[in-house]
């Protein structure tokens, strides 16, 4: 059956994978609501998708109740994917009040918007309520830092998140759940890995790589680098968002990842081994782009060790990722080597301009980028 999918954040990294993924390979309709900000990119978001007659672009804040509910009344949404989020670490510590705004008020908003919505569903057509899903997209960062010895987090490790990102996003999932318990709004909450591939913003630690590398820059590396992350290849993530959203069960919380722990320092030095091969040219004075490995002062509160458990999703739903860390990481950094214009309107931030030719359905200043000193998680 098709449905209309109501994506929130559908012009971010992994919020345009799910637009790319309903689009290219499903016959779902798709309603992206987004607000761009500076990690909003309509260019994340092909030909293929804009000029298809199932997709529908609204600028417009989570936050924003009115807004929402109007998008919501025309829309007439099966299934909301709520991505839309601050989702920058590093950011969350140097100015943490837009983490509070979007991911838990914003949050919030949305839900009571949402709220109203499927209610007036049920009064006018049961069935289609009782088919309706909103599914909240969160972080394994909500269960804190893990020792090296200590399993990985299943879906009933408590929380204990150490950044206000990881709090903010801890916050959020509670408020979704509670609208499921008191209110019976038919939710389900996915906590992902660390994501990585095409399309991601350069402030993040694998495209930051790339990028400096090619650019004969520093490759920053955060302490000692022996933090670990478990990696997932970001079409993986969003061909198990349109999964658990049309299989899950109601009510359910289900843990993605990739079964990749890496370390840091070894992601970064993999990207460079993937340079070598496929940019073997290098930028004068670079000998080898590992020697641009720096290592700088540790993040604040900075966690030592994700690792996710994914049987559930597994055993439960049959959804399995499909690339390894090998496969995913040379896709990507041969993505970022053949899509320079991509990069480079983010770099000279005249992506943003895209924006002023929209309909809008709601209206915010565009920000710049900040500059990046660090190297981050995904
Ligand atoms: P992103 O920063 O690349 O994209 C976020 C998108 O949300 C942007 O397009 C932005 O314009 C939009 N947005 C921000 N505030 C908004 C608002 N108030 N109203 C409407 N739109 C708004 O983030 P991402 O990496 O694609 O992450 C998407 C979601 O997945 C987030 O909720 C994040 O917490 C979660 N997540 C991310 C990862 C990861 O590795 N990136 C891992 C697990 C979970």
């Amino acid at each position: 059956m098709s449905l209309t999918f109501l994506v929130t954040g559908g012009a971010g990294f992994i919020g345009s994978a799910v637009v790319r993924e309903l689009i290219g390979n499903t016959e779902h309709r798709v309603v992206n609501v987004d607000k761009l900000t500076y990690a909003g990119n309509l260019e994340s978001l092909p030909a293929f998708v804009t000029d298809s007659a199932r997709y529908r672009f609204h600028l417009a804040d989570i936050g924003d109740r009115e807004a929402m509910a109007r998008i919501l009344e025309e829309a007439q949404p099966d299934v909301i994917l709520h991505l839309a989020a601050e989702s920058h670490v590093d950011r969350s510590i140097d100015g943490p009040a837009a983490f509070i705004d979007t991911n838990i008020v914003g949050t919030y908003q949305l839900l009571e918007a949402v709220r109203s919505y499927w209610q007036a569903l049920a009064e006018r057509d049961a069935s289609r309520a009782q088919r309706f899903r909103f599914h909240h997209i969160s972080t394994d960062e909500v269960y804190g830092d893990l020792a090296p010895e200590d399993p990985p987090f299943a879906e009933t490790h408590a929380y204990a998140p150490s950044s206000p990102y990881a709090a903010s996003k801890a916050s959020a999932d509670h408020l979704v759940r509670a609208w499921r318990r008191t209110y019976g709004l038919p939710t389900l909450v996915t906590n992902c890995s660390n994501n990585y591939g095409p399309y991601h913003f350069p402030e993040k630690l694998i495209p930051l790589m790339i990028l400096n590398a090619l650019a004969g820059k520093p490759l920053p590396v955060y302490g000692d680098g022996l933090q670990v992350r478990d990696w997932l290849y970001v079409e993986d993530h969003a061909r198990a968002l349109v999964h658990v959203a049309t299989q899950g069960e109601v009510g359910e919380t289900y843990n993605i990842g990739g079964c990749n722990e890496i370390r840091n320092i070894d992601v970064v030095r993999t990207v460079c081994q993937l340079l070598e091969a496929l940019k073997p040219e290098k930028p004068a004075g670079v000998a080898r782009y590992a020697d641009l490995i720096t290592h700088v002062t540790d993040r604040p509160g900075h966690d030592t060790r994700y690792a996710i458990d994914a049987g559930k999703l597994e055993r439960e739903l049959g959804w399995r990722p499909r690339e390894t860390f090998e496969s995913g990481l040379r896709e990507t950094v041969a993505w970022y080597l053949e899509n320079p214009q991509w990069w480079q309107r983010i770099q000279d931030h005249s992506y943003q301009g895209e924006r002023l030719g929209l309909a809008a359905t709601g209206d915010d200043a565009p920000e710049a980028p900040a500059k990046n000193d660090g190297a981050n998680d995904a």
